[in-house]
């Protein structure tokens, strides 16, 4: 059976380049690939003559699947590069792996380099769980959307920037997510310039924009601190002055603020003991009912 193979390509360092790598991009009958110049010079790194290079890059990934499924349908395999990384993540490959898919081809993949991945695992953010974002919308409700949500991720969050545009979406992602965000801007990986700053969306300072970029945001922070006694008190006094009696207010504000029902209760008794008012029977109807 034949294999749709998907190759991870360098980010930068050729050295990056698997083994396995060019065993498969030499052994393939067509190697599917963005430029042809530019993937013709890292098999020639590589010491590989291709059998046949077809361009399919992200105007023409649709109507290069005819090509390959003929390619696969005739017994040979077919791998897909990109210009740099994996295929497939913000790269042409995702359409050709469905349809491989449906005519019921093996679809398979030499793992490697990808920028979203080095750049998580070196942040320092949490990367047990991360989203990949790719690339913002550039502008108009999608991207204030898409902002929005990331606002209130709770897991790490992965952006692809082009460098005349890092500034404006580091702006923005302050915007949306307060200055006391962490995040860590890498750019350059596996270069000679690779650098990679940490910091807070307040404070971070990347310098002049130069290079490709990956922006590594962390979780949104979410305070689990319940609130102290003078805070409960006013949220108490408030659900009062709306007309609800002691235990229906020490109830309501309890289950608002995560306090015990029993604490918030005696903290509304308190303030009945200290308000004239506090005789009314709608504010002495009985204690709480549970914890
Ligand atoms: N398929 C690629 C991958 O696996 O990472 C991503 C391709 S996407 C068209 C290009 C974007 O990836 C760049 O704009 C940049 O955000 C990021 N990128 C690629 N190489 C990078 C590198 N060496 N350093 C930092 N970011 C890089």
């Amino acid at each position: 059976m034949s294999t749709l193979w998907l190759v991870a390509t360098p980010i930068g360092n050729l050295g990056d380049l698997a083994p396995r790598a060019s065993e498969v991009l030499a052994a393939v009958a067509l190697v599917c690939c963005e430029d042809t110049r530019r993937t013709g010079k890292l098999l020639q790194h590589a010491g590989i003559r291709a059998e046949r290079l077809a361009v399919c890059n992200e105007h023409t990934e649709f109507s290069r699947i005819d090509d390959v499924l003929n390619v696969l349908a005739s017994g040979g395999d077919v791998a897909v590069v990109s210009d740099a990384g994996t295929p497939g993540i913000s790269d042409p490959g995702e359409r050709l792996v469905v349809a491989a898919l449906d005519a019921g081809h093996v679809v398979s993949a030499v793992p490697g380099p990808a920028a979203a991945t080095m750049a998580v695992t070196i942040s320092g953010m949490p990367s047990s769980r991360y989203v990949y974002e790719g690339f913002l919308p550039r502008k108009g409700p999608e991207r204030t959307t898409r902002l929005a949500e990331i606002a209130s991720e709770h897991r790490t969050i992965v952006l692809y920037e082009a460098p005349h545009r890092i500034e404006r979406t580091l702006a923005d992602l302050l915007a949306a997510c307060g200055a006391d965000r962490l995040v860590s801007v890498s750019r350059e990986l596996t270069k000679m310039h690779e650098e990679t700053v940490r910091g807070t969306l307040g404070d971070i300072d990347i310098g002049e924009p130069r290079g490709e970029y990956v922006v590594v945001l962390g979780p949104v922070v979410v305070n689990t601190e319940p609130p102290d006694d003078a805070s409960v008190t006013t949220s108490i006094r408030a659900a009062l002055d709306d007309g609800m009696s002691t235990r229906d207010a020490a109830a309501a504000v309890a289950t608002a603020t995560g306090r015990r029902k029993r604490e918030v209760y005696a903290l509304a008794v308190a303030i009945g003991d200290t308000t004239p008012t506090s005789a009314a029977p709608a504010h002495t109807n009985g204690g709480p009912t549970n914890e």
